[in-house]
This record gives C-alpha cells, sequence and structure tokens, in this order.
C-alpha cells in the first residue's frame, strides 16, 4: 500500500490542512472512463444500420447524422431525469426513422438497440496503456467498479475490454443490478460493503463530475477526475486530483 499527501482546504476552520491518505481501493466508472465512447460508437450505429431489415437499404452515413442529433438532444432529457435509459435509445430510433418516412414502434427501436449493442463490442478495443495500468494498479490496491447501465451490456464490453479478470466477481457494481444509479449514494455504498472497504481509504476514478467526484464525495470518498474534454479546471473538497488522460493515473498514485 502507497502513501499519498493529500491536501484540502477546510473552509470551516478556514486553514488548509495536509492530510495523509492511504488509499487501498480504486473505484472505476466504465463508461467514457476504460472504455471510450467515441470510439465505437459510430461504427457501431453504421454497422447496425446497414445490418438492420428496416434500415438496411438506407445511407447508413447519413442516416447516423440524424440519429446523432436525436440522441444528444434525448441524451440531455436523460441526464436531467426527464426521460428513463430506454426511452432515450427508443426515442433516438423512432424519431430518426420519423424524419426519414418510415414509421417504427418501440419493438423495432428495441431490437434495434439490441443488434447494435450485439455488433459494437466488434467495435471496442482497449487502450494500449489500459492493461499495463491495471496490472501497475493491482499490485498494491483492490480494484472495482461503479456504473451506471445494464449487467448483459457492461459486461459485455469489459469482455470485449479484455479487463474482466483484474476485477473481482461481485466487485462490478452495476446500478440495474442494485437498483440505485451514479450519483445517489447507496449505490458506492453498495461498493464499500462488497470490498469491506472505508471511505477515507477509497478511491474513486472517473469522468462524470457528478457521478464520479460529487457523488462518491458525499461520502467522503476521495476521487480523481478524468477531465478527458478539457473542461475548466473545478474544485470540490474531495478532489484528489485532476487528469486528462487515464495514464496519468499511474504518475498521480506515486508522485
Ligand atoms: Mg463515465
Amino acid at each position: 500500500m502507497l502513501v499519498f499527501h493529500f491536501y484540502s482546504s477546510n473552509s470551516q476552520e478556514g486553514v488548509t490542512q495536509s492530510m495523509t491518505k492511504s488509499f487501498e481501493l480504486i473505484l472505476f466508472d466504465l463508461d467514457d472512463t476504460l472504455l471510450y465512447f467515441e470510439d465505437y460508437w459510430e461504427q457501431g450505429t453504421k454497422e447496425a444500420f446497414r445490418q438492420f431489415p428496416i434500415t438496411e437499404s438506407l445511407n447508413a452515413d447519413r442516416l447516423f447524422e440524424t440519429y446523432q442529433e436525436y440522441s444528444a438532444y434525448y441524451v440531455e432529457k436523460y441526464h436531467q431525469q426527464e426521460i428513463s435509459i430506454q426511452q432515450f435509445r427508443n426515442n433516438r430510433f423512432i424519431r430518426t426513422l420519423n424524419d426519414w418516412g418510415v414509421n417504427v414502434d418501440e419493438a423495432a427501436a428495441h431490437r434495434f438497440n439490441e443488434l447494435y449493442h450485439e455488433v459494437s463490442t466488434r467495435f471496442m478495443i482497449a487502450a494500449p496503456e489500459l492493461s499495463p495500468l491495471l496490472d501497475m494498479l493491482q499490485r498494491s490496491y483492490k480494484l472495482g467498479i461503479v456504473t451506471n447501465g445494464t449487467r448483459e451490456v457492461q459486461f459485455d464490453k469489459l469482455k470485449a475490454l479484455g479487463i474482466e479478470s483484474y476485477f473481482p466477481q461481485g466487485g462490478v457494481i452495476i446500478s440495474d443490478d442494485i437498483g440505485w444509479e451514479k450519483p445517489d449514494p447507496r449505490i458506492y455504498e453498495a461498493a464499500l460493503s462488497f470490498f469491506a472497504a472505508q471511505p477515507e481509504t477509497t478511491l474513486f476514478v472517473g469522468d462524470s463530475w457528478k457521478n464520479d467526484v460529487v457523488g462518491p464525495g458525499s461520502l467522503g470518498i476521495a476521487s480523481i477526475w478524468l477531465n478527458k474534454k478539457g473542461e475548466p479546471a473545478k474544485q470540490h473538497p474531495t478532489l484528489f486530483a485532476t487528469i486528462e488522460r487515464l495514464d496519468e493515473l499511474g504518475e498521480k498514485l506515486t508522485s
């Protein structure tokens, strides 16, 4: 186990304290942290359009442009918790096809989503630095995942990346299994409970400020924010560090 110096400003006392932090458990987000969505989404969707009976005769590239717009529109509604993840996925397909003069129902949208799920795993490729990083980390820490999604889909991603073996069985906490989504504190509690870990010795790593920094922070879990998109720097009392690429994680944990 390594020991880190963790500086945190305590606003109540108006002083900057230096704490020594000893992490034992690292919890990762999955989507856009261990696996980059942009790397497989476009190719996987176009391939699904080409294979799906209703869309096979349409121009997959142009269809994808429409689909991308509806996807951006509905994902926002999903993030605002106005619609479910299922509605988000179905609506973007139904509306896209409507724009193309084709009427489809929820059942067809569901079948398309399943086909997409099946074909997209082919385009999921682990970043070359991922396995060496996990190899290194597993020597010093217990490793887990806390992710929003469904079991089948999330496990297929882990299999596609070839990184399943880094995480103990039960150490991949999936919102659909336990009934709470990040940033609900109960999903992080479930992870702490599985690993019999304390928040003080746990580190969360992920790309979502809300789900991977603020959410775990509500239980006192420190975080490393993966700011892939170069958003303006942010502060949070439990933020341990900000990185722009996952492979900076090793440096942050050994410097
Ligand atoms: Mg994420």
